[in-house]
């Protein structure tokens, strides 16, 4: 029989119509289908940890999952009082460890042989015999070969999800392993590659033949990554070919601002600047000036940790707006960010000829009638503000440019509103690393991404430590003593005032004390959200200005606040805040060349109940994950700086359920594709996608019709995308 891939696995040795049958169950009906069913995990040497090994770790206090690889001993049904207890007795090279069910004994007890091997998992413990004890594990059989060639060649091993149809037809962990890899060696060489040459090479892919084998049982480690990635970028590049291809005849519906960049007067200005721009600032800019002098409307998101710097590259993309004779309108989500941006952008508007208003809600009628008409007249050039900008009274008719501050505060809509004030303005939307709503528009295709990779020269890493409740006395003269060499702290609280509902403390009461005690000999400030606009406003203003040494505040402070000489965060009942405003929090310090701190504060009782010492995410079991929420995003906020990393595992403490809100309409299905993780691939895939398609749109020169081919019968289906008009 010649061999195809649509030879139907029934013809398959050891498969047969009855298995064949389960196996459709599951989706599989051709050897192909087979070949994409890839292992759900694969055991290598460097995932095992022998007796020895566990039960130190079990020893230092360590809370998750293991490991273990063991020969069955023996196995007993040992009664105690009425129930029962079903105990495999296993041997490794490091000696003996028992694995122990109390539930579902009659199943297992037939499962384990004397003398075969398994992988076993789950959090093991240490019993009072002192027996290395792993309770209901999950486990995966090895054949002796298997076993063998593991341990003496360190062989990757693959497991597979055997479903309850495969099971009931007898088809176990080895037999399913065997099927499968007989399938892989005779058929894995008739697949086709389904990517273009150009992108194989540009990023230096594995063919999908390749990958497919490395997949399946990968010759090292690394292999395995690279068959992984080959199958991210597949899948990602034809999700960005299909949002290219919309994008594409959209684009040619609707035509921009061409933008003058005065290339002369932007370099003075940018070398009048106190610091020097980084490499990533200048890099972003130029993705920017790029967009604003086509004449295509701008759509741009610009990402970067908290402290990059992502303001001035906004301040610099407004000057080319407004000297080209356009307003701009600049949206921050809370009133005390966009007072800062106004002030900050006014001593730098004082050296030209442009100028700038602010307009919030709190502002008083007759200023607010002044500034509306003088942005009516075009007398305005910068018009700043929180959503009242969105107003329907707001009328800006030579709006050219829009900026929106730390985005993932405002909905969707409030962004389309304001742009929607003119005709087709350019737009740059700025945020903080990655925040899942934009990685989902990123997805629909309607924004391009620039990133700031990369930190102000001299910036010292904030080092934060976590302390109780008992422990104040001693961060309150810390304060003080940072206070003396000038520095300035932020003490924040979750609540404004006392409340009857929430056992938590509040900023008003505390400061009243502590400003008469601890901290009465330096000087204290307070900010919260119920005060007017006028005393926030004095307030910031004041502190801006070092005229004190502390702020007590609630939140209001969360996003963008920029006080350099601010080096000291304090978080009161830190445990209630969710990862990334703890984040956002801790990046109001660390503003300059100085050693900063965030200090979190929790309370003695959870401090002392703390079992997680160390965020390992790919050892904690989902079970872990639920119990210790609060200590996994204290605990990361002490292990790392890194805004993406924090992400990643909000990302995994909340779901992505939680994150992305009901199945946000249409978000893909990714079979390879982690959205957080996979950020960089994403916006690779992106620019690959949009270039090939811009240069062919029609899809005809050289080897690209198999894009046409490929989204015909693959990608429309999977992504869900009915059309691409
Ligand atoms: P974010 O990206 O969080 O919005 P900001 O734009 O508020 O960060 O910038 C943080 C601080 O770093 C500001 O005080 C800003 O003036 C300063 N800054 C920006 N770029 C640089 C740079 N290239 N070198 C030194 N300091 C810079
Ligand atoms: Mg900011």
């Amino acid at each position: 029989m010649s061999k195809d891939l649509k030879t139907s696995i029934q013809y398959i040795k050891s498969v047969g119509p009855k298995r064949a049958e389960a196996f459709n169950q599951i989706g599989i009906h051709t050897v192909e289908d087979l070949l994409y069913y890839f292992p759900s995990k694969h055991l290598d040497r460097s995932s095992i940890l022998n007796t020895v090994k566990v039960a130190q770790l079990v020893i230092n206090g360590y809370d998750g999952e293991v490991t273990l690889i063991g020969k069955v001993e023996d196995t007993e049904i040992i009664r105690y009082g009425k129930k029962q207890l079903f105990k495999v007795q296993m041997k490794d090279s490091g000696g003996f460890f028992e694995c122990v069910w109390f539930q579902g004994i009659k199943f297992f007890k037939d499962l384990f042989k004397v003398g075969q091997a398994y992988a076993v998992s789950s959090k093991p413990v240490i019993t009072r015999y002192g027996n290395l004890q792993l309770a209901h594990p999950d486990f995966d059989k090895l054949s002796d070969s298997e076993s063998l060639e593991f341990l003496n060649t360190g062989k990757i091993i693959p497991f597979y999800r055997v479903s309850k149809e495969l099971k009931s037809t007898k088809l176990g962990d080895i037999s399913l392993r065997r099927i499968i890899h007989n399938v892989v060696e005779d058929y894995a060489h008739l697949v086709k590659e389904t990517l273009p040459k150009q992108v194989i090479a540009s990023k230096n892919l594995m063919d999908r033949c390749t990958a497919i084998k490395n997949f399946h049982t990968p010759e090292a480690l690394n292999k395995l990554d690279e068959a992984r990635k080959r199958f991210k970028c597949e899948e990602l590049f034809y999700l960005q070919c299909l949002n290219a291809l919309r994008r594409f005849k959209q684009k040619k519906k609707i035509s921009g601002i061409k933008f003058n960049v005065h290339a002369k007067p932007l370099k003075q200005f940018i070398e009048s600047l106190p610091f020097r721009l980084t490499e990533a600032q200048l890099k972003v800019l130029s993705e920017i000036r790029k967009d604003m002098e086509s004449d295509e409307p701008m759509n741009r998101l610009l990402q970067g940790d908290v402290g990059s710097g992502k303001t001035i590259v906004a301040l610099i993309s407004i000057l080319i707006a407004v000297s080209n004779g356009y307003q701009v309108a600049f949206m921050a989500p809370t009133e005390i960010l966009a007072d800062q941006h106004f002030k900050n952008l006014s001593t730098y508007l004082e050296k030209t000829n442009f100028n700038a208003a602010l307009l919030i809600g709190g502002q008083k009628q007759s200023i607010r009638k002044t500034i509306l008409n003088g942005i009516k007249n075009n007398e305005i050039n910068i018009i700043i503000g929180t959503h009242a900008l969105i107003e329907e009274n707001v009328n800006i008719p030579r709006l050219g440019f829009v900026v929106i501050d730390e985005q993932h505060r405002f909905g969707v809509a409030q962004r389309s509103k304001l742009i929607s004030k003119t005709k087709s303005p350019d737009v740059l939307i700025m945020t903080a690393t990655p925040i899942p709503r934009t990685l989902s528009m990123t997805l629909y295709g309607d924004l391009d991404i620039s990133i700031i990779d990369q930190m102000p020269a001299n910036r010292k890493s904030i080092k934060t430590v976590l302390r109780s409740d008992n422990q104040l006395d001693k961060v309150f003269s810390f304060i003080e003593e940072k206070a003396n060499e000038g520095e300035q702290t932020f003490i924040v609280y979750p609540l404004v005032e006392e409340s009857e509902k929430l056992d938590l403390k509040d900023v008003v009461s505390h400061f009243e004390i502590i400003k008469e005690s601890h901290l009465k000999n330096i000087r204290t400030g307070l900010i919260h959200g119920k005060m007017n606009w006028r005393e926030k406003e004095k307030v910031m203003e004041s502190f801006a200005a070092g005229k004190f040494d502390v702020l007590f505040s609630t939140t209001v402070i969360e996003v963008g606040i920029d006080i350099p000489r601010a080096t000291i965060m304090v978080i009161n009942e830190a445990f209630r805040f969710g990862l990334s405003q703890l984040h956002q929090l801790r990046g109001r310090v660390g503003r300059n060349d100085k050693q900063s701190y965030c200090i979190l504060i929790t309370r003695e009782e959870h401090l002392s109940r703390m079992k997680v010492k160390k965020v390992d995410l790919e050892f904690l079991s989902n079970t872990d994950l639920e119990k210790y929420k609060s200590q996994i995003r204290l605990n990361s906020m002490v292990e790392t700086n890194d805004g993406f990393k924090l992400a990643e595992i909000d990302f995994k403490l909340r779901g992505p359920g939680n994150i992305f809100g009901t199945q946000q309409s249409g978000l893909p299905q990714f079979k390879f594709t982690n959205l957080i993780e996979d950020q960089d691939l994403l916006v690779e895939a992106k620019h690959d996608a949009f270039k090939l398609i811009s240069d062919d749109p029609l899809l005809n020169k050289g080897d690209h019709k198999i894009i046409k081919e490929q989204i015909k019968n693959t990608y429309l289906e999977a992504f869900n995308f009915s059309h691409i008009a």
